[in-house]
């Protein structure tokens, strides 16, 4: 693990030297995407000014530096999750297509009417309207694990959905909202005892804590390339090979096959099966050296900053009168995502003024989920995350920009 300073972290990610009104950038929304080192942008702006070209294909030798390149990427990154094989190394766009891929291609063989898929209440909506468009195309019945006022999962009622004996258990590692962090590796074993596949979304684990996809032994498991220093535009299916190799493809087109006749056609093996059309070939490879840069770093060193913020933080700003923060209040159990709301002020105003009055930038709204928004009977909330270049003085400009919003607030109130 590093020993290196966040000061001196922040100096490999450019974009933090730029100002916003006028005002250091306090950047606090990596939850929703990651800035990028500029080794990561010197990757993609390398491919394409020395050997950009198709992959897979051509037999000369930009193509074939192009190709190895994307492969190297997937060994780097299937070592990072702790795969056994690249080929189980899917690249997509995303999570949400990760997870619609397996929706698709693994749900439309074996889920019928009356099957039952769980769910729990605090998924992205990346992981709730596919099963939603799979439930309403198969006659398949939704049930979801509760949510208590912590943030917790009611793992009691889990339990019992279990013995109703579901097809499919899908939920998120890390809560995007909450913070929440799943006891993935139980909640999986438990659902293989009753013959359920699982599918965990990582899209806010694999960037922020060491992901051992063979220790979780999840079927299938998805992320984001751009939430972890990476390019937009590329993400990963990870799958047991067995149930990889079962599932027809999703898309078809070219790179995917085998042997292609006027009537019917063979598939390509993995991983390549899935991966119809031309790829995201330097997102691919800047995922690459994205997944180099954070293991320089170390991912126990990531876990174990974050959590000393996120412990600071909390301490920070339950200091505040009026302020309410949701999810867990043990940093074990919760990663750097903070949301909360501050009495008489709506978010989005919050994040405009943190914005405008000391360049603070956070979300505001209900992150991609709002029937967990339903279950706090609230409309949205403000929400700060924090990665490997933030530190406590932004914490502290945040504390500074809260107290500001209220002063404001307060103000206007009284006219
Ligand atoms: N799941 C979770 C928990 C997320 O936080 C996100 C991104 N906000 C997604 C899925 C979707 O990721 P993407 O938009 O990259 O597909």
């Amino acid at each position: 693990t590093t020993n290196r300073s966040v000061e001196d972290i922040r100096r490999d990610f450019p974009i933090l030297s730029r100002q916003v009104h006028g005002k250091r950038l306090v950047f606090l929304d990596s939850a929703a995407s990651s800035q990028k080192p500029a080794v990561v942008i010197e990757a993609l702006d390398q491919y394409y000014r020395t050997y950009n070209a198709n992959v897979h294909r051509g037999v000369y030798e930009i193509s074939e530096e192009a190709t190895e390149a994307v492969e190297r990427a997937r060994l780097k990154i299937a070592r990072f999750i702790h795969a056994r094989q690249s080929k189980q190394v899917i690249f997509t766009r995303n999570t949400t297509e990760s997870i619609n891929l397996v929706a698709y291609s693994w749900g439309g063989e074996h889920i019928q009417q009356g099957d039952l898929i769980v769910l729990t209440e605090m998924e992205h909506h990346s992981n709730l309207v596919p099963w939603q468009l799979l439930a309403q195309r198969t006659g398949a019945r939704l049930e979801f694990v509760p949510v208590n006022e912590e943030g917790l999962l009611r793992l009691d009622v889990y339990e019992q959905l279990l013995q109703q004996k579901p097809k499919l258990v899908a939920f998120a590692h890390m809560s995007n909202v909450l913070g929440t962090i799943n006891p993935v590796k139980e909640m999986v074993a438990q659902a293989h005892a009753v013959g359920a596949i699982t599918l965990v979304d990582g899209a806010q684990s694999v960037p922020h804590m060491t992901v051992d996809v063979q220790d979780l032994d999840a079927d299938f498991y998805c992320f984001s390339g751009h939430k972890m220093l990476g390019p937009t535009g590329i993400g990963v299916l990870y799958g047991k090979r067995p149930l990889l190799e079962s599932m027809t493809p999703f898309m078809g087109g070219g790179s995917m096959i085998r042997t292609v006749k006027l009537h019917e056609s063979t598939w390509a093996d993995l991983p390549h099966k899935f991966e119809a059309g031309t790829p995201a070939i330097a997102e691919a490879i800047g995922l690459g050296v994205a997944v180099d840069y954070l293991n320089e770093l170390g991912m126990e060193w990531v876990r174990q900053h974050e959590k000393a913020l996120t412990a600071y933080a909390l301490k920070r700003l339950s200091a505040i009168p009026g302020l309410t923060i949701y999810g867990p209040k043990d940093v074990e159990q919760r990663g750097g995502v903070l949301s909360f709301t501050l009495d008489g002020v709506h978010p989005h105003d919050l994040a405009s003024i943190l914005d405008m009055e000391v360049g603070v930038a956070v979300r505001a709204g209900h992150h991609c989920a709002q029937p967990l928004m339903d279950r706090y009977n609230i409309p949205a909330t403000a929400r700060a995350s924090f990665y490997v270049y933030n530190d406590e003085r932004d914490v502290d400009t945040l504390a500074e920009g809260l107290q500001k919003a209220q002063e404001i607030f307060q103000a206007t109130a009284g006219l």
